[in-house]
Protein backbone atom coordinates (compact mmCIF):
# COMPACT_ATOMS: atom_id res chain seq x y z
CA UNK A 1 0.00 0.00 0.00
CA UNK A 2 1.19 3.45 -0.78
CA UNK A 3 2.44 4.87 2.53
CA UNK A 4 2.06 9.04 1.83
CA UNK A 5 -1.81 8.52 0.63
CA UNK A 6 -2.16 12.32 2.18
CA UNK A 7 -5.39 13.86 2.03
CA UNK A 8 -6.22 17.79 2.69
CA UNK A 9 -8.96 19.03 4.28
CA UNK A 10 -11.58 20.79 2.31
CA UNK A 11 -11.95 22.99 5.55
CA UNK A 12 -8.38 24.78 4.41
CA UNK A 13 -9.14 25.20 0.65
CA UNK A 14 -9.14 28.98 0.82
CA UNK A 15 -6.05 28.91 2.74
CA UNK A 16 -4.22 26.76 0.14
CA UNK A 17 -5.27 28.61 -2.81
CA UNK A 18 -3.27 31.16 -1.46
CA UNK A 19 -0.70 29.77 -0.10
CA UNK A 20 -0.54 28.05 -3.85
CA UNK A 21 -0.15 30.83 -5.85
CA UNK A 22 2.60 32.72 -3.21
CA UNK A 23 4.46 29.09 -3.52
CA UNK A 24 4.22 29.09 -7.13
CA UNK A 25 6.07 32.20 -7.80
CA UNK A 26 8.72 31.23 -5.02
CA UNK A 27 8.70 28.28 -6.90
CA UNK A 28 9.27 30.90 -10.33
CA UNK A 29 11.70 32.16 -8.41
CA UNK A 30 13.84 29.73 -8.01
CA UNK A 31 13.47 29.63 -3.90
CA UNK A 32 13.94 26.89 -1.84
CA UNK A 33 10.85 24.70 -0.19
CA UNK A 34 12.01 25.65 3.25
CA UNK A 35 9.81 28.19 4.83
CA UNK A 36 10.76 28.09 8.11
CA UNK A 37 11.34 31.26 9.26
CA UNK A 38 8.45 32.85 6.79
CA UNK A 39 6.19 34.99 9.46
CA UNK A 40 7.42 33.11 12.50
CA UNK A 41 6.24 29.68 10.62
CA UNK A 42 8.09 26.67 11.51
CA UNK A 43 8.46 23.49 9.23
CA UNK A 44 8.07 20.86 12.07
CA UNK A 45 7.58 21.05 15.32
CA UNK A 46 8.19 17.58 17.67
CA UNK A 47 6.51 17.70 21.28
CA UNK A 48 8.56 15.75 23.56
CA UNK A 49 11.83 14.99 23.86
CA UNK A 50 12.58 11.36 24.92
CA UNK A 51 14.02 8.55 22.38
CA UNK A 52 11.15 9.11 19.75
CA UNK A 53 11.27 12.96 19.81
CA UNK A 54 14.81 13.02 19.42
CA UNK A 55 15.46 10.61 16.81
CA UNK A 56 12.51 12.39 15.25
CA UNK A 57 14.72 15.64 15.33
CA UNK A 58 18.06 13.80 14.13
CA UNK A 59 16.11 12.52 10.99
CA UNK A 60 14.16 16.28 10.30
CA UNK A 61 17.48 18.07 10.85
CA UNK A 62 19.39 16.16 8.32
CA UNK A 63 16.49 16.63 5.72
CA UNK A 64 17.22 20.10 6.53
CA UNK A 65 13.82 21.47 8.15
CA UNK A 66 15.37 23.19 11.22
CA UNK A 67 13.11 20.76 13.33
CA UNK A 68 12.23 22.51 16.63
CA UNK A 69 11.53 20.20 20.01
CA UNK A 70 9.34 21.44 22.70
CA UNK A 71 10.99 19.43 25.58
CA UNK A 72 7.82 19.32 27.96
CA UNK A 73 8.34 18.59 31.55
CA UNK A 74 10.49 15.71 31.38
CA UNK A 75 13.29 16.43 29.11
CA UNK A 76 14.68 13.60 27.97
CA UNK A 77 11.37 11.20 28.34
CA UNK A 78 11.59 8.17 30.69
CA UNK A 79 15.33 7.14 29.96
CA UNK A 80 16.36 9.76 31.82
CA UNK A 81 14.43 8.39 35.08
CA UNK A 82 16.61 5.03 34.78
CA UNK A 83 20.77 3.84 35.16
CA UNK A 84 21.41 1.16 33.28
CA UNK A 85 20.01 0.11 29.35
CA UNK A 86 21.53 -3.29 28.38
CA UNK A 87 18.87 -3.67 25.17
CA UNK A 88 19.76 0.01 23.04
CA UNK A 89 21.63 -1.72 19.80
CA UNK A 90 25.29 -0.30 19.59
CA UNK A 91 26.40 -0.35 22.77
CA UNK A 92 27.77 -3.66 23.80
CA UNK A 93 28.64 -3.02 27.56
CA UNK A 94 25.48 -0.82 28.20
CA UNK A 95 25.27 3.00 28.41
CA UNK A 96 22.89 4.84 31.22
CA UNK A 97 19.93 6.29 30.06
CA UNK A 98 20.45 9.65 30.89
CA UNK A 99 23.82 9.23 28.82
CA UNK A 100 21.76 8.00 25.62
CA UNK A 101 19.70 10.50 26.08
CA UNK A 102 22.52 13.34 26.33
CA UNK A 103 24.13 11.40 23.49
CA UNK A 104 20.74 11.53 20.55
CA UNK A 105 20.17 15.51 21.86
CA UNK A 106 23.83 16.58 20.66
CA UNK A 107 22.94 14.45 18.01
CA UNK A 108 20.36 16.33 16.87
CA UNK A 109 21.47 19.34 17.91
CA UNK A 110 24.44 18.96 15.57
CA UNK A 111 21.77 19.10 12.33
CA UNK A 112 20.50 22.38 13.78
CA UNK A 113 17.34 20.94 16.21
CA UNK A 114 16.58 23.72 18.15
CA UNK A 115 15.30 23.12 21.89
CA UNK A 116 12.60 24.85 23.53
CA UNK A 117 11.70 24.64 27.36
CA UNK A 118 7.59 24.54 28.17
CA UNK A 119 4.76 22.00 27.66
CA UNK A 120 2.27 22.04 25.47
CA UNK A 121 -1.46 23.17 26.51
CA UNK A 122 -3.14 23.39 23.49
CA UNK A 123 -3.05 22.62 19.92
CA UNK A 124 -5.41 23.71 17.40
CA UNK A 125 -4.90 21.38 14.16
CA UNK A 126 -8.18 22.46 12.45
CA UNK A 127 -6.21 24.19 9.62
CA UNK A 128 -2.50 24.60 8.50
CA UNK A 129 -0.64 26.34 10.19
CA UNK A 130 -0.85 23.92 12.75
CA UNK A 131 -0.93 26.28 15.63
CA UNK A 132 0.68 24.77 19.21
CA UNK A 133 0.63 26.95 22.89
CA UNK A 134 2.75 26.25 25.27
CA UNK A 135 1.69 28.09 28.13
CA UNK A 136 2.58 32.18 27.02
CA UNK A 137 4.38 31.30 23.88
CA UNK A 138 2.92 30.21 20.30
CA UNK A 139 4.36 28.24 17.82
CA UNK A 140 2.73 28.00 13.97
CA UNK A 141 4.08 24.47 12.53
CA UNK A 142 3.64 23.17 8.68
CA UNK A 143 3.91 19.69 10.34
CA UNK A 144 3.24 17.99 13.82
CA UNK A 145 5.25 15.51 14.97
CA UNK A 146 4.01 14.07 18.51
CA UNK A 147 6.25 12.08 20.72
CA UNK A 148 4.84 12.79 24.12
CA UNK A 149 5.05 8.99 25.49
CA UNK A 150 3.47 7.66 28.71
CA UNK A 151 3.48 8.04 32.13
CA UNK A 152 3.80 5.15 34.27
CA UNK A 153 1.27 4.83 36.88
CA UNK A 154 3.21 4.73 40.46
CA UNK A 155 1.72 3.72 43.63
CA UNK A 156 2.56 7.59 44.91
CA UNK A 157 5.50 6.52 48.20
CA UNK A 158 8.12 8.66 47.94
CA UNK A 159 10.08 6.18 48.31
CA UNK A 160 9.46 4.61 45.16
CA UNK A 161 10.03 7.64 42.84
CA UNK A 162 13.22 7.89 44.48
CA UNK A 163 14.42 4.34 44.25
CA UNK A 164 13.21 3.89 40.22
CA UNK A 165 16.75 2.91 38.78
CA UNK A 166 17.47 1.78 41.69
CA UNK A 167 16.14 -1.74 42.45
CA UNK A 168 12.29 -0.19 41.67
CA UNK A 169 11.12 -0.84 38.05
CA UNK A 170 8.16 -0.10 35.74
CA UNK A 171 9.83 -2.31 32.77
CA UNK A 172 10.12 -5.79 33.10
CA UNK A 173 11.29 -5.78 29.57
CA UNK A 174 14.13 -3.66 30.15
CA UNK A 175 15.12 -4.44 33.66
CA UNK A 176 14.61 -8.01 34.48
CA UNK A 177 17.61 -9.47 33.21
CA UNK A 178 19.53 -7.21 36.40
CA UNK A 179 17.17 -9.51 38.84
CA UNK A 180 18.42 -12.71 38.08
CA UNK A 181 18.71 -15.37 40.97
CA UNK A 182 16.61 -12.78 43.26
CA UNK A 183 14.28 -12.75 45.27
CA UNK A 184 11.32 -10.09 43.66
CA UNK A 185 7.95 -8.45 43.97
CA UNK A 186 5.65 -7.70 40.65
CA UNK A 187 2.76 -4.80 42.00
CA UNK A 188 -1.09 -4.96 40.26
CA UNK A 189 -3.68 -7.02 39.19
CA UNK A 190 -4.42 -7.03 35.57
CA UNK A 191 -2.99 -8.27 32.66
CA UNK A 192 0.08 -6.69 32.11
CA UNK A 193 1.15 -7.67 36.10
CA UNK A 194 0.76 -11.44 35.06
CA UNK A 195 2.27 -11.28 32.54
CA UNK A 196 5.51 -9.75 34.09
CA UNK A 197 5.18 -12.09 36.95
CA UNK A 198 5.82 -14.89 34.16
CA UNK A 199 8.11 -12.98 32.27
CA UNK A 200 10.30 -12.35 35.26
CA UNK A 201 10.13 -15.81 36.79
CA UNK A 202 12.54 -16.70 34.07
CA UNK A 203 15.23 -14.70 36.29
CA UNK A 204 14.38 -14.09 39.36
CA UNK A 205 14.32 -16.91 41.93
CA UNK A 206 11.00 -15.97 43.42
CA UNK A 207 8.39 -13.55 42.24
CA UNK A 208 5.95 -12.24 44.87
CA UNK A 209 2.72 -10.61 43.24
CA UNK A 210 1.01 -8.35 45.34
CA UNK A 211 -2.33 -7.01 44.85
CA UNK A 212 -5.08 -5.12 46.98
CA UNK A 213 -8.14 -7.50 46.23
CA UNK A 214 -8.15 -11.01 46.18
CA UNK A 215 -9.62 -11.15 42.96
CA UNK A 216 -7.79 -10.19 39.65
CA UNK A 217 -8.74 -7.78 37.43
CA UNK A 218 -6.61 -9.55 34.62
CA UNK A 219 -8.04 -12.37 32.47
CA UNK A 220 -8.42 -15.90 33.83
CA UNK A 221 -6.04 -17.79 31.66
CA UNK A 222 -3.70 -14.92 32.80
CA UNK A 223 -4.37 -15.72 36.34
CA UNK A 224 -3.99 -19.44 36.12
CA UNK A 225 -0.52 -19.41 34.04
CA UNK A 226 0.43 -17.35 37.18
CA UNK A 227 -0.73 -19.56 39.74
CA UNK A 228 0.27 -22.70 38.15
CA UNK A 229 4.21 -21.01 37.91
CA UNK A 230 6.01 -22.05 40.93
CA UNK A 231 7.94 -19.33 40.91
CA UNK A 232 5.54 -17.15 41.93
CA UNK A 233 3.18 -16.82 45.52
CA UNK A 234 0.41 -14.37 45.31
CA UNK A 235 0.03 -12.29 48.37
CA UNK A 236 -3.12 -10.41 48.59
CA UNK A 237 -5.07 -8.51 49.71
CA UNK A 238 -2.40 -5.68 50.67
CA UNK A 239 -1.32 -2.48 49.93
CA UNK A 240 2.35 -1.59 49.47
CA UNK A 241 3.03 1.23 52.34
CA UNK A 242 6.88 1.81 51.95
CA UNK A 243 9.79 0.23 49.97
CA UNK A 244 12.98 0.57 51.69
CA UNK A 245 16.12 1.40 51.84
CA UNK A 246 16.12 4.40 50.29
CA UNK A 247 19.05 5.86 52.39
CA UNK A 248 21.24 2.70 51.29
CA UNK A 249 20.12 3.60 47.47
CA UNK A 250 18.67 0.10 47.10
CA UNK A 251 15.49 -2.35 47.73
CA UNK A 252 15.92 -4.02 50.38
CA UNK A 253 12.27 -4.84 51.53
CA UNK A 254 8.62 -3.84 51.33
CA UNK A 255 6.04 -3.02 54.02
CA UNK A 256 2.64 -4.21 53.56
CA UNK A 257 -0.49 -3.39 55.12
CA UNK A 258 -3.21 -6.52 54.52
CA UNK A 259 -6.52 -4.34 53.94
CA UNK A 260 -9.13 -7.16 55.72
CA UNK A 261 -6.65 -7.40 58.83
CA UNK A 262 -5.33 -3.97 59.18
CA UNK A 263 -1.71 -5.98 60.14
CA UNK A 264 1.45 -4.89 58.66
CA UNK A 265 4.32 -6.69 57.37
CA UNK A 266 7.63 -6.80 56.05
CA UNK A 267 8.94 -8.97 52.89
CA UNK A 268 11.81 -8.90 52.00
CA UNK A 269 13.06 -8.35 48.23
CA UNK A 270 15.80 -7.12 46.09
CA UNK A 271 13.32 -5.49 42.99
CA UNK A 272 9.64 -4.05 42.60
CA UNK A 273 8.07 -4.03 39.16
CA UNK A 274 5.55 -1.60 39.40
CA UNK A 275 2.57 -2.85 37.05
CA UNK A 276 -0.24 -0.50 37.59
CA UNK A 277 -0.52 0.90 33.91
CA UNK A 278 0.54 3.97 31.72
CA UNK A 279 -1.00 6.66 30.77
CA UNK A 280 -0.15 8.49 27.44
CA UNK A 281 0.37 11.76 27.40
CA UNK A 282 -2.57 12.96 25.12
CA UNK A 283 -4.96 15.21 27.29
CA UNK A 284 -4.62 18.29 24.96
CA UNK A 285 -5.61 15.82 21.94
CA UNK A 286 -8.61 14.97 23.25
CA UNK A 287 -11.51 15.43 20.31
CA UNK A 288 -8.74 16.39 18.31
CA UNK A 289 -7.08 13.51 17.14
CA UNK A 290 -8.25 8.92 17.58
CA UNK A 291 -7.45 7.58 20.32
CA UNK A 292 -8.22 4.19 21.29
CA UNK A 293 -10.24 3.67 25.26
CA UNK A 294 -7.12 3.97 27.09
CA UNK A 295 -6.06 7.39 25.24
CA UNK A 296 -3.08 6.42 23.34
CA UNK A 297 -3.16 7.96 19.30
CA UNK A 298 -4.04 5.73 16.86
CA UNK A 299 -1.53 6.27 13.21
CA UNK A 300 -1.57 4.91 10.15
CA UNK A 301 0.36 4.51 7.23
CA UNK A 302 3.49 3.79 9.78
CA UNK A 303 2.78 7.17 11.99
CA UNK A 304 0.13 9.50 10.11
CA UNK A 305 -2.76 10.72 12.82
CA UNK A 306 -5.95 11.38 11.20
CA UNK A 307 -4.92 15.00 10.60
CA UNK A 308 -3.00 15.02 7.43
CA UNK A 309 0.53 16.79 7.89
CA UNK A 310 0.26 15.44 12.22
CA UNK A 311 2.14 12.27 13.04
CA UNK A 312 2.58 10.39 16.31
CA UNK A 313 5.50 8.34 17.35
CA UNK A 314 6.81 6.49 20.52
CA UNK A 315 4.94 5.79 22.99
CA UNK A 316 2.40 7.80 22.54
CA UNK A 317 0.97 5.67 19.99
CA UNK A 318 2.21 2.28 21.54
CA UNK A 319 1.26 0.91 24.51
CA UNK A 320 2.67 -3.14 23.37
CA UNK A 321 6.02 -2.61 22.68
CA UNK A 322 7.30 0.50 24.83
CA UNK A 323 10.68 0.09 23.95
CA UNK A 324 13.78 2.73 23.63
CA UNK A 325 14.73 1.36 20.58
CA UNK A 326 11.00 0.61 19.14
CA UNK A 327 10.02 4.27 20.07
CA UNK A 328 13.39 5.79 18.46
CA UNK A 329 12.67 3.69 14.83
CA UNK A 330 9.25 5.17 15.16
CA UNK A 331 10.51 8.64 15.53
CA UNK A 332 12.67 7.97 12.16
CA UNK A 333 9.10 7.03 10.66
CA UNK A 334 7.59 10.10 11.69
CA UNK A 335 10.30 12.35 10.88
CA UNK A 336 10.49 10.69 6.96
CA UNK A 337 6.47 11.02 6.87
CA UNK A 338 6.90 14.90 7.33
CA UNK A 339 9.71 15.24 5.29
CA UNK A 340 7.70 13.51 2.16
CA UNK A 341 4.13 15.08 3.77
CA UNK A 342 6.05 18.67 3.34
CA UNK A 343 7.57 18.30 0.20
CA UNK A 344 4.21 16.79 -1.29
CA UNK A 345 2.83 20.25 0.44
CA UNK A 346 5.42 22.68 -0.20
CA UNK A 347 2.34 25.50 -0.29
CA UNK A 348 1.26 24.80 3.57
C1 LIG B 1 12.54 3.52 34.64
C2 LIG B 1 12.47 3.11 33.17
C3 LIG B 1 13.46 2.31 32.66
C4 LIG B 1 13.42 1.95 31.31
N1 LIG B 1 14.42 1.18 30.82
C5 LIG B 1 14.41 0.86 29.50
C6 LIG B 1 15.46 0.05 28.95
O1 LIG B 1 16.38 -0.34 29.65
N2 LIG B 1 15.38 -0.24 27.63
C7 LIG B 1 14.35 0.18 26.82
O2 LIG B 1 14.36 -0.10 25.62
N3 LIG B 1 13.35 0.92 27.32
C8 LIG B 1 13.35 1.27 28.63
N4 LIG B 1 12.32 2.00 29.15
C9 LIG B 1 11.21 2.39 28.26
C10 LIG B 1 11.64 3.59 27.41
O3 LIG B 1 12.22 4.56 28.25
C11 LIG B 1 10.44 4.16 26.68
O4 LIG B 1 9.89 3.17 25.85
C12 LIG B 1 10.87 5.35 25.81
O5 LIG B 1 11.46 6.34 26.62
C13 LIG B 1 9.70 5.95 25.06
O6 LIG B 1 10.17 7.07 24.38
P1 LIG B 1 9.19 8.24 23.91
O7 LIG B 1 10.07 9.24 23.27
O8 LIG B 1 8.07 7.66 23.14
O9 LIG B 1 8.53 8.82 25.22
P2 LIG B 1 9.13 9.37 26.58
O10 LIG B 1 10.48 8.84 26.87
O11 LIG B 1 8.05 9.11 27.58
O12 LIG B 1 9.27 10.96 26.33
C14 LIG B 1 8.15 11.76 26.26
C15 LIG B 1 8.56 13.21 26.11
O13 LIG B 1 7.39 13.98 25.85
C16 LIG B 1 7.41 15.12 26.67
N5 LIG B 1 6.03 15.58 26.87
C17 LIG B 1 4.99 14.95 27.48
N6 LIG B 1 3.91 15.72 27.50
C18 LIG B 1 4.27 16.88 26.88
C19 LIG B 1 3.60 18.10 26.58
N7 LIG B 1 2.33 18.31 26.93
N8 LIG B 1 4.29 19.08 25.95
C20 LIG B 1 5.57 18.91 25.58
N9 LIG B 1 6.25 17.77 25.83
C21 LIG B 1 5.61 16.79 26.48
C22 LIG B 1 8.11 14.69 27.93
O14 LIG B 1 8.60 15.82 28.65
C23 LIG B 1 9.22 13.83 27.33
O15 LIG B 1 10.29 14.64 26.94
C24 LIG B 1 12.34 2.38 30.49
C25 LIG B 1 11.33 3.19 31.03
C26 LIG B 1 11.40 3.55 32.36
C27 LIG B 1 10.31 4.43 32.94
Amino acid sequence: MERHDFIEAPACAGVLNFRSSRAASRRRAGESNDRQGEDHLNNVIIIGSGCAGLTAAIYAGRANLKPVVIDGFEPGGQLSLTTMVENYPGFPDGILGPDLIENMRKQAQRFGAEFKSGAITDVDLSKPPFKITAGNDTYESRALIIAAGATARLMGLESERKLIGYGVSTCATCDGYFFRGKDIAVVGGGDSAMEEANFLSRFASKVYLVHRRKEFRASKIMVDRARANEKIQFVTPVVVEDISDVTKGGVEDMTLRNTETNQTSKLPVEGVFIAIGHVPNTKVFHGKLDMDENGYLITHHGSQTKVPGVFAAGDVQDHHYKQAVTAAGSGCMAAMDAEKFLEAHPDR
